[in-house]
């Protein structure tokens, strides 16, 4: 089945509703949603206690119920009518409290009266409950009672991952493709629900792709202490990685933001900031050491090529961490899109290289290839990959073996994908070098035309 915004909006409506912390049942549930949808998903699991880099795994937390109760057992809060009201990692209680200890344990929001806040305290042993201001406002009672059904013990951290693996034999310029996902939170749609559903689609669709150059790597994991603990397992693994990305907040209806990677000109630093600029819109932002977990990929140690996407920023939306970023604040459009852009940076990986001409002194005759005045590409997959005879000069031009595809193609003007497709034609023909791996290019990608986002420019200028 082909990815559709429907598919996704559906990926989001059933993972939305599993409550997940960064250890214990939910995420485990999760994390076998995604194995059940796409092929070698495997789980690993590791042991409370175990240091990993300078931190320590900490022990495993489940929840089975919150209340608070008048004293007259009337229900005034009930985690299970919405799972952000228990600040993560609450330990249990059971108890009358009076109302002004209530009070240091509760979170509301005075500016977003009817929004429950979402909150967590994992490395600091304490209770508390999160309820709306107007929630907040009905409890003027001298005491209540207060019940916590938690389990706080030594137990297991897990995380899921899975290897897409090149197809294609291409010697040296063999890398791997990391996509970091965090799948933490409880009932957040955007963050990170969207970014969930749309890596599953991501998978499933390289899976299918007979023509991989590059392998891809996907982990699935608790915010901050999961890349933490990979990074941890995978150190020699690492140096295989060419280019990678932090998937978050990826479903609601602002244009992109990508952020840089800590070098700020990698490779996928440029070819988001491509993508920005002439297909999909937003905006590019410079790394800071704060936000997600490309914090960890990106700590002076690894100095990964590892950049984050994101739509509306984490932390600028008034949605972000609150009971509003639910279903109708994620939309189909707003998941494809992220989808599409995602596919054309999976595109531009795989495409990209830097041809050497076979006839570099003096123009090479066109005409006697039957290239001369040639326009091609622009099959039905891909109308962007239409191109000129001026594309075609271009191309011979600066395939020196010192200007990349997308150099070309900032430098021409034209369009990456019309690039691309006059490669091919080029290397066909024997004026250029074969690369490594064989054939250029890789067809275009499943998302070719993002009609219906809310993309500005729909199309590659
Ligand atoms: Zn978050």
């Amino acid at each position: 089945m082909v990815t559709s915004p429907e598919i996704l909006h559906e990926h989001v409506k059933n993972i939305f509703p599993i409550f997940r912390s960064i250890t214990g049942k939910g995420i485990r549930q999760t994390l076998e949603y995604i194995s059940q949808r796409t092929e070698g998903f495997s789980i690993s699991h590791v042991d409370s206690g175990t240091e990993v880099l300078d931190w320590t795994v900490p022990d495993e937390w489940n929840a089975y119920g919150a209340t608070i109760r008048r004293t007259t057992g009337e229900v005034m809060i009930d985690w299970a009518r919405c799972n952000l009201h228990l600040v993560q990692y609450s330990i249990p209680i059971r108890a009358r409290v009076s109302r002004g200890e209530l009070e240091k344990h509760l979170h509301w929001l005075p500016d977003q009266p009817d929004l429950i806040p979402y909150r967590t305290s994992y490395y600091r042993k304490d209770w508390g409950f999160c309820l709306s201001a107007h929630q907040y406002s009905q409890l003027t009672d001298d005491e209540y009672d207060v019940e916590i059904r938690t389990e706080l013990g030594p137990g297991r951290l897990s995380y899921g991952e899975v290897l897409v693996p090149a197809t294609m034999e291409s010697g040296n310029e063999a890398g791997e493709v990391l996509f970091s996902i965090h799948c933490c939170h409880p009932a957040l749609a955007n963050d990170n629900a969207s970014s969930i559903a749309i890596a599953i689609e991501v998978i499933r669709t390289l899976q299918k792709r007979p023509d991989r150059r590059l392998s891809y790597r996907f982990v699935f994991i608790p915010g901050t202490i999961g890349s933490i603990t990979w990074l941890a397992r995978n150190r020699d693994r690492i140096r295989h990685i060419r280019h990678g990305l932090v998937m978050s907040c990826l479903g609601d209806d602002g244009l992109p933001t990508y952020k840089q990677s800590r070098r700020g000109n990698a490779a996928i630093d440029r070819y988001a900031e491509y993508l920005v600029q002439t297909r999909w819109g937003g905006k590019v932002v410079p790394f800071e050491p704060y936000g997600y977990d490309e914090r960890q990929y990106c700590s002076p140690g690894f100095n990964l090529p590892v950049g984050c996407l994101m739509r509306s920023p984490n932390g600028q939306f008034a949605q972000y961490h609150t009971s509003a970023d639910n279903l109708d604040f994620v939309t189909p459009a707003g998941l494809y899109a992220s989808f599409g852009f995602i596919m054309d940076l999976v595109t531009m990986m795989e495409q990209d290289f830097h041809p050497r001409s076979l006839c570099p002194y003096g123009e090479p005759q066109l005409g006697r290839r039957g290239l001369y005045k040639t326009i091609g590409g622009g099959d039905e997959k891909d109308p962007h990959s239409a191109f000129d005879q001026m594309t075609l000069l271009w191309v011979l031009n600066l395939a020196d073996g010192d200007h990349s595809l997308l150099d070309i193609a900032q430098r021409s003007g034209k369009p990456f994908p019309a690039v691309a497709a006059a490669t091919g034609v080029l290397v066909r023909a024997d004026l250029l070098a074969r690369p490594a791996w064989g054939q250029v290019p890789m067809p275009p990608a499943s998302v070719s035309s993002p009609a219906g986002t809310s993309a500005p420019s729909a199309s590659w200028t």
